[in-house]
């Protein structure tokens, strides 16, 4: 029988995110959350809301949560744009801002929503090779298409790009093309381009409260660009969902930006667990490309991704490997955790290497 399905859903290749698994007995390092608590303040402002009117619809727009980012980054709320996650945010600028007949342009490897967006919302894309050593090779983009997109840093290799490159970068892409970064993962040592917003119309940065403030549970993300491109994105959500953000999650995005100590000193002890993780991985022989996220992506001759993923699940911990592009078989990211868990991760992957060389 025919299935009950629109024209062109068969066609669609969904986004899949890593594996959830809420068993204590195991150690998840596959989907770059933050291993530490958030900011107690979130917790007392989600538990104050709790036990006000939650029998209201929330405020559609956020004010009071844009305003806290505006304040933030000293920029005017109406170049705030706040989602359901920064992956909602990113959907509403792949429907709002992209166009459909000239290729948006984005690394061969990195985030693999944006793939899924583009065809959701049928839009044409180009993947532009990264260069040997893994990093975005900014020669490679120009201006005929319909829009730019990357990570910074890049998500899986970790690699981040300096301020001054992406200006450069910038100074050559003509106003009419929207160029979105990705920083996901930059307060863990990289350098944002907000700053760069008052300059360049054109350009949008996404920011998530997933991973350096430890809230991927509560589903906060935002975007900072010109107004008018944060207007559009605003007709997309309006078209769509008028309360993404949800009363609790406004409350507790808000502690959570407001308390820098907590992030600073979490970011802090992800860094040094890095350092740790890194050091140890090489010692194995591991080659760890020079992450400035939360995340290692790893390699080490003689094994391939997938068989590395295996055995450290079969250990009781879950990391991530990918198969596409081929150039990514050999690899692992792993999501940098807590000090203990990092122990026991390169206790685990010790253990593996050497029972294959015996
Ligand atoms: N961008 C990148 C590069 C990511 O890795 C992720 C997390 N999977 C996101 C955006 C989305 O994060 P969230 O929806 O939790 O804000």
């Amino acid at each position: 029988m025919k299935r009950l399905w629109s024209d062109d859903l068969s066609e669609l290749e969904p986004y899949s995110p890593g594996e959830q698994m809420f068993s204590r007995d195991v150690i998840k390092l596959n989907t770059n959350e933050n291993p530490y608590p958030p900011s107690q303040s979130a917790l007392d402002k989600i538990r104050d809301k709790l036990h006000s009117n939650l029998r209201l619809y929330p405020d559609p727009d956020n004010f009071k949560l844009k305003s806290a980012i505006a304040g933030l980054h000293a920029i005017h709320p109406e170049s705030v744009f706040v989602g359901n996650g920064s992956d909602e945010v990113l959907a509403h600028i792949f429907r709002g801002l992209f166009k459909k007949k000239k290729p948006l342009l984005f690394p061969d490897i990195t985030y693999s929503f944006y793939p899924s967006y583009c065809n959701l919302f049928g839009i044409k894309y180009n993947r532009i090779k990264l260069d040997a050593n893994f990093c975005i090779d900014f020669r490679m983009y120009n201006n005929q298409c319909g829009g730019i997109i990357f990570p910074n840093p890049n998500a899986p290799t970790g690699i981040g790009v300096k301020k001054r490159d992406i200006e450069a970068f910038l100074h050559t892409i003509d106003y009419q093309v929207p160029v979105v970064i990705d920083e996901a993962y930059v307060d863990f040592g990289g350098e944002s381009s907000i700053p760069l917003v008052k300059k360049y119309p054109n350009l949008i940065v996404s920011r998530t409260l997933s991973k350096s403030h430890s809230l991927a549970g509560l589903r906060v993300g935002y975007a900072i660009g010109d107004a008018d491109m944060i207007e559009a994105l605003s007709r997309v959500k309006n078209s769509f969902n008028s309360y993404p953000v949800d009363a609790l999650a406004e409350a507790g995005a808000i502690g959570a930006l407001q308390d820098s100590t907590t992030l600073a000193e979490n970011s802090m002890r992800i860094r040094a667990n890095r350092d740790f993780l890194i050091r140890e991985l090489e010692k194995l022989e591991f080659s760890v490309l020079p992450s400035i996220a939360n995340f290692v992506f790893v390699e080490r001759v003689g094994f391939d991704g997938e068989y590395l993923a295996k055995r450290l699940k079969e250990g009781g911990i879950l990391v991530r490997n990918f198969n596409n592009p081929q150039r990514l078989q050999p690899f692992i990211r792993i999501s940098v955790g807590s000090e203990i868990e990092c122990k026991k991760l390169i206790n685990l992957l010790g253990k593996i290497v050497k029972s294959r060389q015996i």
